[in-house]
């Protein structure tokens, strides 16, 4: 038995309650991506979750990252990359390193950060899917845009043609009750259907929302990927 066998049984509880979710709201389970937000875990803990189904990984630092990205490639060999999802606020200057790294970027939070990824995509003729991070409540430590700022940025963005706008992405407040972060999860989705309608010209598909404590009620309210951390990787209690 690996150190990292427990990771199967979390995963398969976590499939569970999405599934169940999905039942309650009546969509199909297949519309919500599992990333497995591996912060904090070594490769090692990576390629067992790969060895489980996970084919989707999350990290919110660079220099985390980029290191853990080549591990995992060595271990996993000749078997297909996982996709890399940037979760976490994106410093310009880490800007370079991050973009030939990732697949994904759900934390585009502000227009100085789009505007060097494009300069830094341009560079390496690649193109970046990308989710616009909203802040949908007032605590002092959240990134993103304000629900009155993003018509104005996705105009901009728009105009930058290595970026590819996919949908929202955003973070509930630390709520006693995963219930209480419903309003922030169905805000969030009834401002990605409006920008849909003003902006038919980029795709509004993802929605990005819901964490271990309050991943249920997001899925419930539409989130087509969970980010998920500690429900996947820490050891039952
Ligand atoms: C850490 C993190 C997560 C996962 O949090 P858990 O509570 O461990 O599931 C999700 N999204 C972001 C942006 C994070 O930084």
């Amino acid at each position: 038995m690996s150190r990292w066998s427990y990771i199967a049984d979390n995963i398969q509880r976590v499939r569970e309650r999405i599934a169940k979710a999905c039942e309650r709201a009546g969509r199909d389970p297949h519309a919500v991506r599992l990333v497995a937000v591996s912060k904090n875990m070594p490769a090692e803990a990576v390629a067992a979750a790969y060895a489980y189904g996970i084919r989707d990984f999350g990290e919110n630092r660079v220099e985390e990252a980029l290191p853990k990205i080549e591990a995992v490639r060595a271990l996993l060999g000749d078997a297909p990359a996982p996709a890399w999802h940037m979760i976490g606020h994106l410093q310009r200057r880490k800007v370079r390193g991050a973009m030939p790294a990732f697949d994904l970027v759900h934390s585009v939070d502000r227009l100085s950060v789009a505007e060097e990824m494009e300069k830094r995509l341009s560079a390496i003729g690649k193109e970046m899917p990308i989710l616009l991070e909203i802040k949908l409540s007032e605590e002092e430590t959240k990134w993103g845009f304000a629900p009155e700022e993003v018509v104005d940025a996705v105009g901009k963005i728009l105009q930058m043609p290595h970026l590819r706008i996919r949908g929202l992405m955003t973070m509930a407040p630390i709520v006693p009750h995963p219930e209480d972060a419903r309003p922030y999860f169905r805000r969030l989705r009834e401002l990605r259907d409006a920008l849909a309608r003003q902006f038919p010209q980029a795709g509004w598909d993802e929605l990005s929302m819901g964490m271990t404590d309050d991943f249920e009620p997001a899925v419930e309210e539409g989130a087509t990927m969970v980010r998920i951390g500690r429900a996947i990787f820490l050891p039952p209690e």
